[in-house]
């Protein structure tokens, strides 16, 4: 357990382990800081600078999210010219960032978006000129589950930390510099890299600038989602909880549930292969074969039979005659 300690935030007298991220305790506690390259899951970056707060002896203004508190820190989270500072850092990451939100399949579901409307930087409202329509553009749709659009790329580099630290994979680096800088997987494309598509960076990336490719049937906005259910994956028997988004019925998205024993992350099964759920041909029904034609029955009635011929095949042949056979889908086999 670290020593608790306790600091100033705004004023207001706050607890927490020494040592901690500053961000994530000033959040915690109901300061609703910005900052996009936050990801709690990963280290700390410091790119975006939104999180940037005064503390009380140090010059300027700091990053939070980079800050480890220590007993007595007093923090200034908010005043006029911290919010005038964020709002413009804002304002040129929103120039550098493709805002069709029309064509976005993360409209609804954008954490710059979001700033955008906090900060009230409808377009004639900004002050810089969308500097990423002079930029050369590049998108990557090689892979089967997933693509990438460095137009909405706001580099924050979570994708690249969430492949490398969360998934222990490292498929993903930066490459290029300043605004040219986009992501890359492996040497060349994602089809051709080491990615085994888990999907992770696509849930790390806070933007639409990695989104999922439509494989649950449609294109999926956060506003065509009915529901979220979460329950356990039918794979293997780690148990990982999955957060499934429902359309009519039909699962159209799936995330890692933020919570034991997997907290938020999943697998390329988990993530992508439920797609049998709603498959046209998939048994709901038991078959029992019936003068050599399988025929629909009931539960009841399947399982008697089995229950009845498993007992007739040990007392004929003894219980070495009887073997078990285990798969993720042996129930659907
Ligand atoms: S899908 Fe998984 S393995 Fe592939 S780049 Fe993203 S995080 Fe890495
Ligand atoms: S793809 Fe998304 S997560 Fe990755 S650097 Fe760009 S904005 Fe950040």
């Amino acid at each position: 357990m670290p020593e608790t300690i306790s600091i100033l935030i705004d004023g207001r007298k706050v607890v927490a382990g020494k040592g901690d991220n500053l961000l994530k305790v000033a959040r915690d506690n109901g300061f609703d800081i910005p900052g996009l390259c936050f990801y709690e899951k990963i280290s700390a970056t410091g790119d975006c600078r939104l999180c940037m707060v005064k503390i009380e002896g140090r010059p300027g203004m700091v990053p939070a999210c980079l800050v480890e508190v220590e007993e007595g820190l007093r923090v200034t989270a908010f005043d006029e010219q911290l919010e005038a500072t964020r709002k413009m850092l804002v304002d040129v990451l929103l120039s550098e960032h493709n805002d069709d939100c029309i064509t976005c399949d993360r409209d609804g579901d954008c954490s710059i978006q979001d700033l955008a409307y906090r900060y009230g930087l409808d377009t004639e409202k900004r002050t810089f000129a969308p500097i990423w329509r002079q930029t050369p553009q590049f998108s990557d749709t090689t892979a089967p589950v997933l693509w990438y659009d460095s137009s909405k790329c706001i580099k924050c580099e979570r994708c690249v930390k969430a492949c490398r630290e969360i998934q222990g994979k490292g498929v993903l680096s930066m490459s290029n510099r300043g605004i040219h800088s986009r992501v890359v997987a492996g040497l060349e494309n994602w089809a051709a890299s080491e990615c085994d598509g888990c999907g992770e960076c696509v849930q790390a990336c806070p933007v639409g600038a990695l989104v999922e490719k439509p494989v649950y049937g449609e294109r999926m906005r956060l506003k065509n989602v009915q529901k979220k259910v979460v329950t356990t994956c039918p794979y293997c028997g780690v148990g990982c909880q999955l957060e499934l988004w429902i359309k009519d019925n039909a699962i159209v998205k799936v995330k890692g549930a933020d919570q034991p024993p997997n907290s938020g992350a999943t697998c390329v099964k988990g993530r992508f292969g439920l797609d049998f759920v709603n498959h046209p041909d998939r048994l709901k029904k038991p078959l029992i074969r019936k003068e050599g034609k399988l025929v629909e029955a009931g539960w009841d009635e399947a399982l008697d039979l089995v229950a009845s011929r498993l007992k007739e095949i040990r007392e004929e042949h003894g219980p070495g005659a009887i073997a078990g056979l285990s798969s993720a889908k042996c129930t659907n086999e």
